[in-house]
C-alpha cells in the first residue's frame, strides 16, 4: 500500500516574519522539481505565520502551526484557537511535541483535547509521541508509546483518525545529533502501526502517515524513509535553512520512491 510522504519543518522559536518569508521564497524555488506526491509543510512560530502563509500562497508549500488550544475562545491568555489558525490560512498543526510535554506540562489528556479541537476546525494535526532515554533504557518504550497513543487518540473515530499524521520522535534524538538507526526506528514504527491496528482496525492503520523525527538530516533521510513504516519526517534543525531542508526533502523522496 502506498501512503503519502509528508515532510514537515518545525521552526520552533526561530525566525522573524521577514526571515520566515525569505526562507519560504528560497524553498519554493528549491523544491519546485520534487515529486508532486511529497507533501512539504513548514511550521513557523505564531507571529511568523501570516508572512509565511502569504509567501507560500500558490506554491506547493503548506503551512502549519506549532500548537493550538482546545477552547474556541475565552480567557486563555497567550493561547490560540483552532479557528484562529484555520482562518489565517494554516492547514497543519503540531500537537504534543516533546518540548511542550517537557517544559509546558502537556499531557496525553491535553493532547487529546487539542487534537479534537484541531480536527473539528478542519486542521490536519501532526501528533507527536516518543520515549525518553531513561524510558528506552528501562525497556519501557512500547508501554510509553501505547499510553501516548491510547490517551492522545482517545475517542477518535476511524474516520477522524484518517486525518491525523503521527510523528514518532524519540526524545533522546531531538536536537542531539543522535538518530535512531533505521532498523531501530522501523521496529518502533511497526509497533506504532500495530497499536493503531488494535485501536482503529487494519485499514485505518495501514493508511496513517507516521513520520520519524529526531536529528533527521539530508545524510540519513533517504535510508530512514526507505523503511516500510516510515512515511516522512518532522524536522527541527535541518529545516531552518532552505538548502538543507530542500536537500533532505529530495533524499526523503528518493527513499520513498524505492518502496
Ligand atoms: C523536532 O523538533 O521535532 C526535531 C526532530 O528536531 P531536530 O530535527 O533538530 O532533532
Amino acid at each position: 500500500m502506498s501512503r503519502r510522504l509528508v515532510v514537515a519543518g518545525n521552526w520552533k522559536m526561530n525566525k522573524t516574519a521577514a526571515e520566515g518569508k525569505a526562507l519560504v521564497e528560497e524553498l519554493k524555488t528549491r523544491v519546485a522539481a520534487v515529486a508532486p506526491e511529497v507533501e512539504i509543510v513548514v511550521c513557523p512560530p505564531f507571529t511568523t505565520l501570516g508572512a509565511v502563509v502569504e509567501a507560500a500562497a500558490g506554491s506547493r508549500i503548506r503551512v502549519g502551526a506549532q500548537n493550538v488550544h482546545w477552547a474556541p475562545n475565552g480567557a486563555f491568555t497567550g493561547e490560540i484557537s483552532a479557528e484562529m489558525l484555520k482562518t489565517s490560512g494554516v492547514e497543519y498543526v503540531i500537537i504534543g511535541h516533546s518540548e511542550r510535554r517537557q517544559y509546558f506540562g502537556e499531557t496525553n489528556a491535553t493532547v487529546n483535547q487539542r487534537l479534537k479541537a484541531a480536527l473539528a476546525a478542519g486542521l490536519k494535526p501532526i501528533v507527536c509521541i516518543g520515549e525518553s532515554l531513561e524510558e528506552r533504557e528501562g525497556g519501557r518504550t512500547e508501554a510509553v508509546l501505547a499510553a501516548q497513543l491510547e490517551g492522545g487518540l482517545a475517542d477518535l473515530t476511524p474516520e477522524m483518525m484518517q486525518q491525523v499524521v503521527l510523528a514518532y520522535e524519540p526524545v533522546w534524538a531531538i536536537g542531539t545529533g543522535r538518530t535512531a538507526t533505521p532498523e531501530m526506528a522501523e521496529a518502533t514504527h511497526a509497533f506504532i502501526r500495530g497499536t493503531l491496528e488494535r485501536l482503529f482496525g487494519a485499514a485505518v492503520a495501514a493508511g496513517v502517515v507516521v513520520q520519524y523525527g529526531g536529528s533527521m538530516k539530508p545524510g540519513n533521510a533517504r535510508e530512514l524513509v526507505a523503511q516500510a513504516d516510515i512515511d516522512g519526517g518532522l524536522i527541527g534543525g535541518a529545516a531552518l535553512k532552505a538548502d538543507s531542508f530542500a536537500e533532505l526533502i529530495e533524499q526523503a523522496a528518493l527513499g520513498h520512491c524505492g518502496k
